[in-house]
């Protein structure tokens, strides 16, 4: 029997220099006899940059733009030449071209849709650190094939956060991977970008490689997923924003689904259904530590769960109100519903009273305004922004009253297991001199 497929995926921070990239390849050296398809991402703040690029640019400012691109090959330069005695000849060729085709794009004119623009010029940072990483493993005897992930991955053409087309792109995973992993053990791919069928890149949404390694497993029938990350596992909060921590071993799909969907960023939220759909099991790994064991998430096997908690920013709270104060009945629901729909405002709590309907959404570009403006002929609208959603899965009277400190709590909703609060911060009073 063929040797079953393991999905590994590495994000920026793992690859942020050289010698993040070198360390990758004594991870990976432990692997070297398995078949593995490998999903990175761009090298640490790639993306970043390359939205300032795709920013410039479509202010009109040209040359800004291709000064910031400019620095970005420079630095994908400097990788390479800590990274190879000799560069191999190809892997300067392929990143020339991949910079260049991009200057080019920017003499252009702006095209009318800007997620569109943003798509061709982002998607950059990936195709460039997976011919890198690629040429690397090669160059460590690592014989790994290089696939461009766009031939496989299909999407519809939401430019910024592509549709995934499935029967097309489990057709193409099929047809195209297995002869790969006949030549070499390693197939190494992009994460984050995929395919309309006019040939156009899409991206699957920021942090979306997670997202793209777990559709690489669905398609392939994987034996496990990885993702390895610059912490232990899952933790019950972020340790950038709380004490205490600690990692949670064992999860299920749900406790997963739940907590990344609000905001825990350890996972891409859509990661986890593709898995649970064939029961693949996730992993979570350090790759500072590579030998521990992180997380094992898989199917729900009756654990029981410490207190966890998600906090995502930049929240607006939307109140709506009739214009006429009658009930907000099921026609305005369906409205709003329609114009939710429409502007793709992503909500995540929402409640009404008799004439009034509540609903907190991330505050995305200019959304909330265009949803506002719609509906503005029939409904009042007051919004509230810069507010923090908490979720908290298993809480404990303790923990909801620890976190409510110094917050005013804007809107609360509680089910038997999960609370969450949309708090702002109190206002401090300070004395006068
Ligand atoms: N490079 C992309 C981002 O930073 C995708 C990813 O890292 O998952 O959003
Ligand atoms: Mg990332």
């Amino acid at each position: 029997m063929q040797q079953q497929v393991n999905v590994f995926k590495f994000g920026g921070a793992s690859l942020k220099d050289a010698d993040a990239i070198r360390h990758v390849g004594t991870i990976l050296k432990r692997f070297a006899h398995q078949r593995l398809v490998i999903v990175v991402s761009a090298m640490g703040k790639t993306t970043n940059a390359l939205e300032e690029v795709a920013n410039s640019y479509w202010r009109g400012d040209a040359p800004e733009a291709k000064q910031k691109l400019g620095a970005i090959h420079e630095a994908a330069t400097q990788v390479i030449n800590e990274l190879f005695a000799e560069v191999p000849e190809e892997l300067t060729a392929a990143v020339n071209d991949l910079f260049v085709s991009v200057e080019w794009a920017l003499d252009e004119a702006p095209n009318p849709e800007y997620d569109y623009d943003y798509d061709q010029i982002v998607s950059l940072g990936e195709l460039v650190s997976s011919h890198i990483v690629a040429a690397y493993l090669n160059r460590i005897d690592l014989p790994t094939r290089w696939l461009d992930a766009r031939d496989v991955i299909q999407t519809d053409n939401t430019y910024r956060e592509g549709w995934v087309k499935w029967p097309e792109t489990i057709e193409r995973a099929e047809r195209l991977v297995p002869p790969l992993l006949q030549e070499a053990n390693f197939v190494l791919t992009q994460g984050f970008i995929g395919n309309t069928s006019e040939n156009y890149t899409t991206t699957l949404g920021r942090e979306g490689s997670d997202y793209s390694a777990a559709i690489f497993s669905y398609c392939l029938d994987a034996e496990a997923m990885s993702i390895w990350k610059d912490v232990p596992g899952v933790l019950t909060a972020d340790p950038r924003l709380f004490d205490n921590v600690t990692k949670i071993d064992r999860l299920s799909y749900k406790e997963a689904i739940e907590m990344t969907y609000y905001g825990a960023k350890v996972i891409h939220p859509k990661t986890i259904k593709p898995l649970q759909n064939k029961s693949i099991p996730l992993y979570v790994r350090s790759f500072i530590e590579p030998h521990l064991e992180g997380t094992y998430i898989t199917d729900d096997a009756g654990d029981v769960y410490p207190p966890m908690v998600a906090v995502e920013r930049d929240q607006a709270l939307i109140n709506i109100s009739t214009r006429d104060f009658s009930f907000v009945a099921e026609h305005h629901i369906r409205e709003l519903f329609e114009h939710i729909t429409t502007t793709r405002l992503q909500v995540n709590m929402m409640q009404n009273t008799a004439i009034s309907f509540n609903v907190v959404v991330n505050d995305i570009d200019d959304r909330v305004e265009r949803f506002c403006t719609l509906i503005d002929q029939n409904f009042k609208t007051t919004v509230d922004r810069q507010l923090e959603l908490i979720t908290i899965r298993h809480y404990t009277p303790e923990i909801v009253d620890s976190l409510r400190r110094g917050k005013v709590n804007m809107l609360e909703g509680r089910l038997p297991l999960t609370l969450q609060m949309v708090v702002k911060d109190v206002p401090v009073m300070r004395r006068k001199d």
